[in-house]
């Protein structure tokens, strides 16, 4: 079916990504059917562009026969708070029209934001009515919403708003070749060789200036994160550099992303005991060499268990990456996969659902994984796995272009939640971020507020303005 959208609001591109979780049953188009969302403030119908002046606004959605009118008080209200309430609510009028029409609910009703847990916590802290708030409200289902509120519970003693705490991110985008469903900007090492010695001088020159940085606010650093990339593509010369210039930083967790099988080694693993690393990651993704072989990871089932066992000789917690919806894979193939990282009993397991994202070989090979129920059987199969074999989920986020407008969820086994990606999905902390394309963000939460400032995402152009990088730092963090 396709629709043809006209609004008299700002907030199109939000109605576009409602529109856009009903992919593919619902798309826009010119000659659609006309849908139309108008919101009038005290019988006023232009662009409005302060919503503090008005006591009351009308939605009225039409489309062909259908027609829906809510009226919304927002005396007293801000702009900001006016726009967002209206947004919200003509967002969930646009959910309830498409649903009546194709007769489809999704799992996270009107939800499009990819931290459903970062809204639950809020609500549920100046309302106090979270649950009710997403199942009656934001339509999310009602198995969704448990999920979601049982997350933000196993968060407790991790999440936190304290100011004067930070995390440090360390990122390294290079890696040893590159996965077919890969969007991440990571240079292939074999094709950016001679930029790597210089890359890692500059990046160690970085960190030493946000240790100073760290000592002088009186910041007390709750988490280092090296991730990329595969910080371990590096040689074992440069990963010892980098990973013991970071040794001297007191902190409660330090995570080395170590991701592919194929780039760790007995001496990778020393450097990360010798610097204090806490926890570091091997992903398989799948334990199916055919699929391992397709995607281009590099390496066989075989050496994740190799590695994995290695690995197990020293004291980190360890997770594990696994994907829904990799190409050609079958549930059967998926459920082997879960099973065999249930088997190994990693402290961490995160399960992704594909997300085709722009940069990536498949969206260049347009590739379509359109199966919203595969996807859905998969993810639900994971989470009784999962969870049966005594694991929590403690962290989640959604993504756009995600299959089936599901979610990526992390478990953990019991005490075992890693600090660092509880802050960045709940965007509670000020993050110091090193390296090119690493994004650093302060968090002023009276204010409501997160300002970001992120450095230049390619290598080269990141090696051209070391100065400038420098002086834009200490003015964000002054
Ligand atoms: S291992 Fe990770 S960073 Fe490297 S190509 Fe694959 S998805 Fe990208």
């Amino acid at each position: 079916m396709e629709l043809k959208l006209t609004t008299n609001s700002t907030f199109e591109m939000d109605f576009m990504d409602i529109i856009r979780l009903f992919s593919p049953h619902i798309e826009v188009c010119e000659q659609g059917l006309p849908c139309d969302i108008e919101i009038k403030c005290c019988e006023n119908a232009g662009k409005i562009t302060d919503y503090s002046t008005y006591n009351n606004a009308k939605i009225t959605i039409k489309s062909g026969e259908y027609i829906a009118c809510e009226n919304l008080d927002i005396t007293g209200l801000s702009d900001i708070k006016s726009k967002s309430e209206l947004k919200r609510l003509s967002k969930v009028m646009l959910y309830d029209y498409i649903a009546s029409i194709t007769g489809i609910t999704l799992p996270y009703g009107s939800l499009t934001g990819i931290r459903p847990t970062k809204l639950y916590h809020e609500r549920q802290a100046d309302n106090g009515d979270a649950y009710e708030y997403f199942t009656n409200f934001l339509r999310v289902s009602k198995e969704s919403t448990d999920l979601i509120s049982n997350i933000c519970e196993n968060q407790q003693g991790i999440y936190s708003l304290d100011e004067s705490e930070v995390d440090f991110f360390v990122n390294i985008p290079i890696c040893v070749s590159r996965c077919s469903y890969c969007s991440f900007i990571a240079a292939e090492l074999g094709k950016i060789k001679h930029w790597v010695a210089p890359y890692v001088a500059q990046l160690i020159r970085e960190i030493e200036r946000a240790k100073k940085l760290v000592n002088q606010s009186s910041y007390k650093v709750r988490s280092i994160y090296v991730g990329g990339g595969t910080p371990t593509s590096l040689s074992e010369k440069d990963f010892r550099r980098v990973i013991s210039s970071l040794a001297s930083i007191e902190c409660d967790e330090f995570t080395v992303e170590a991701g592919r099988p194929d780039t760790i080694s007995r001496e990778k693993l020393d450097t990360m005991r010798d610097s204090g690393v806490t926890r570091i990651s091997i992903n398989p993704q799948s334990f199916n060499d055919n699929t391992l072989d397709s995607v281009g990871r590099g390496h066989s089932s075989q050496m994740i268990y190799d590695v994995y066992k290695m690995a197990r000789e020293y004291t980190f917690d360890i997770n594990m990456d696994l994907i829904a919806m990799l190409p050609d894979e079958s549930l059967q193939d998926f459920k082997y996969s879960v099973d065999e990282a249930v088997k190994l009993a990693p402290d961490n397991i995160t399960v992704h659902t594909l997300a085709i994202k722009k940069g990536s070989k498949l969206k260049l090979a347009s590739y379509d994984n359109n199966g919203d129920d595969l996807a859905a059987s998969m993810v639900d199969y994971s989470r009784a796995a999962i969870e049966s074999a005594g694991y929590k989920p403690y962290y989640m986020y959604k993504q756009k272009y995600m299959s089936g407008n599901l979610d990526n969820t992390g478990y953990m086994k019991e005490g075992k939640a890693c600090i660092y990606n509880i802050d960045i999905m709940e965007e509670t902390h000020t993050v110091i971020a090193c390296g090119a394309g690493g994004i650093s963000k302060r968090v002023f939460h009276s204010e409501g507020r997160i300002e970001r400032l992120a450095n230049p995402k390619g290598m080269d152009v990141y090696m051209e303005r070391e100065e400038k990088i420098d002086v834009d730092k200490n003015k964000f963090f002054g």
